[in-house]
């Protein structure tokens, strides 16, 4: 068995690389086994006037994210679920159907994810400009 020390800036290599690397965001919710996470302070500053805001679904005992439309994945779904597997999809069902198809892991409901990103987004948006003022 191999053993390796971690430092505390060391990426766990479980972790996808940058957008999906989910330590680069904070924890805001759960649903079920998803966490839900955002970008906040310097991270916040930077994507919010540039149309990127988004949050991410991490699955963390699958290693699977999903973040949801933005600039940054031109306005759809992306999900990254290993390094061979990288979708785009116009809407969550293609998400969900894919998640459950492909992985056998369901992902949030249509509507829990509905109201988290119309809620958690139209938030980041509020916080930036309270920063702003
Ligand atoms: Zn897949």
């Amino acid at each position: 068995m191999k053993t390796r020390i971690l430092g505390p800036n060391h990426q766990d290599e479980r972790h996808p690389a940058a957008p999906h690397d989910p330590t680069e965001r904070s924890l805001v919710l759960e649903l079920g086994p998803w966490e839900v996470r955002t970008f906040a302070g310097r991270f916040l500053a930077y994507f919010a006037p540039r149309g990127l805001l988004h949050i991410q679904y991490w699955h963390a005992e699958k290693g699977i994210s999903v973040l949801s439309p933005s600039r940054l994945t031109r306005a759809r779904y992306e999900v990254r679920a290993t390094d061979q597997c990288t979708m785009h999809f116009a809407n969550w069902e293609g998400v969900q159907t894919h998640l459950e198809a492909c992985h056998g892991v369901v992902a949030p409901t249509e509507l829990e994810a509905f109201h988290t990103e119309s809620v958690l987004v139209s938030r980041l948006g509020e916080s930036v400009g309270g920063l702003a003022s």
